[in-house]
């Protein structure tokens, strides 16, 4: 039998599709969904979770099983796989390149066709790290939607996607490297001026021009005209530092006034943050917030893969599982693991194995970890002892008797799980994240004030540890 090329159709099906919705809703549905295979008329695709899944089956799949139908003349069924995904950035560059020069090249076929027009070679950014790009970024349920975020931002670096983009979440998380990933893809594929600087380093700058009136004039001025501003680690403008915040409020309105994209980092919610201006944090929040939480098992795998790969070591399945299994807290931590043990195997002309592997990570498996708990053990083991029904809590119902459980499920949830407050809104019947931030706040002013409920989460917490052991 003649081998089909599936990949093929797919790809003419998805510039259909691309024509058909317009580059805005595609690249929101489409950058995360990846090819992965085929086998007898299946077409199968990756997504970084259950959310792309139901929502890109219930827009597009009919619709891209049609054009595949047209296309091949022959049914071919699309199926989803979860996993981790590279972002699909690559699509809009290649119909780029082909309709770049049509006429020139029916025109003249002796000469090849033309190429694009090839940027001048740039020198590198100060301030930006060439590896932390869209394609060393492994994209998990844990960070999809700031993904797809920044993604849209070098599409539409005029501001006009989310701005501001605030990317929240604890440390080692890639909230960096995604920033960073935003401004290298705009330098390589743009003239914007980009500016990349943490919230220190702006409080530095402003703080060694004060008293010179020429330095001052040119830090406002290097800030209020760039095209792109990438900050980092907003959460450093807490507490004294007025003159600083007032600067920031500036240039934000300068920069936002004039549709100028602006991405900030931050290690909570605005929300959450002490001591910053109100109508700073009004300003934070006033695009989009979406944070980062810690990878699940699979995205750890993928990343340990990607990095192996990256650094041209062979490390064997094992090892990665491994890993994988006992450093759930960070990519940080998980990516210093992994340097330890390729520089010892380097070192000791060792191959790398799980023993080795073991044996040089005695003290990091030894801290205290999360067991890979599942919200739905958490629903049930809350439900049984308020006596409801997991329904109860995954619904609407305002009743006061459901409304605490549910805030406190959802606050369990964020603390012991892996998910971020988006993935667990998903999982209380379609929740928005904020919230289940706004839940978690309740639960930890309530148990502030009141030791017993401080005491009865506590019960909880170590029942639903029990029920995970057991199960
Ligand atoms: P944060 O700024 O949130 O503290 P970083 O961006 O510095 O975290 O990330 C810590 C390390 O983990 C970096 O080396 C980064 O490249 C890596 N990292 C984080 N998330 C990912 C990911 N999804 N894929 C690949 N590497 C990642
Ligand atoms: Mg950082």
């Amino acid at each position: 039998m003649i081998e089909l090329n599936y990949e093929f159709f797919w790809k003419e099906a998805l510039n259909q599709q691309l024509e058909e919705i317009g580059e805005q809703e595609f690249n929101r549905w489409f950058a995360l969904v990846e090819y992965r295979s085929h086998s007898d008329n299946v077409v199968t695709l990756g997504v970084p979770s259950n959310f792309y899944r139901e929502e890109v089956k219930r827009r597009y799949k009919n619709s891209l099983e049609a054009k595949l139908k047209l296309i091949s003349d022959q049914d071919i069924t699309i199926e989803f796989e979860i996993g981790a995904v590279t972002p699909q950035i690559k699509i809009e560059e290649e119909t780029e390149k082909q309709v770049e020069n049509p006429v020139e090249s029916i025109e003249k076929p002796a000469k090849p066709i033309a190429k694009p027009p090839v940027k001048d070679k740039k020198l590198l950014h100060p301030n930006l790290r060439l590896d932390y790009n869209f394609d060393s970024f492994v994209i998990g349920v844990n960070n999809s939607f700031a993904a797809n975020a920044a993604l849209a931002i070098t599409k539409n670096p005029d501001g006009a996607a989310y701005n501001p983009l605030f990317l929240y979440g604890g440390v080692g998380l890639g909230k960096t490297h995604l920033t960073q990933a935003i401004g290298n893809y705009l330098y390589a594929h743009t003239d914007l001026k980009i500016i990349y600087t943490s919230a220190e380093n702006f409080l530095n700058e402003l703080v060694d021009s004060i008293g010179d009136k020429k330095a001052t004039n040119a830090f406002k001025n290097k800030y209020r005209y760039t095209d792109v501003l990438l900050m980092d680690d907003v959460h450093f403008l807490q507490g004294n530092k007025g003159a600083t915040q007032e600067e920031l409020f500036h240039t934000f309105n300068a920069l936002y006034d004039s549709n100028k994209q602006i991405v900030f980092t931050c290690d909570r919610p605005a929300s959450e943050l002490k001591h910053i201006p109100e109508r700073l944090i009004s300003r934070f929040g006033r695009g989009l917030s979406v944070d980062l939480s810690p990878p699940d098992y699979e995205t750890r795998c993928a990343i340990l893969k990607r990095k192996a790969e990256a650094k041209k070591v062979s490390i064997p399945d094992d090892v990665i599982a491994l890993l994988s299994k006992n450093i759930s807290s960070n990519v940080r931590d998980l990516e210093g693991a992994f340097t330890k043990i390729i520089a010892y195997a380097d070192l000791a002309g060792k191959k790398i194995t799980v023993e080795v592997a073991q044996q040089q990570l005695k003290d990091v498996f030894a801290s205290p970890k999360q067991a890979n708990m599942s919200v739905d053990v958490i629903i049930k083991v809350i439900a049984e002892h308020y006596q409801l029904s997991p329904n109860d809590l995954r619904g609407k119902k305002r009743a006061q008797k459901i409304v605490v459980p549910r805030q406190i499920a959802m606050f369990i949830s964020h603390e012991i799980t892996e998910f971020s407050t988006t993935e667990i809104g998903q999982t209380f019947g379609g929740r928005d994240h904020t919230t289940v931030m706004h839940s978690c706040n309740k639960v930890k002013e309530k148990m502030q004030a009141d030791p017993k409920l401080d005491a009865t989460v506590q019960k909880l917490v170590g029942l639903i540890k029990e029920y995970t052991a057991k199960s």
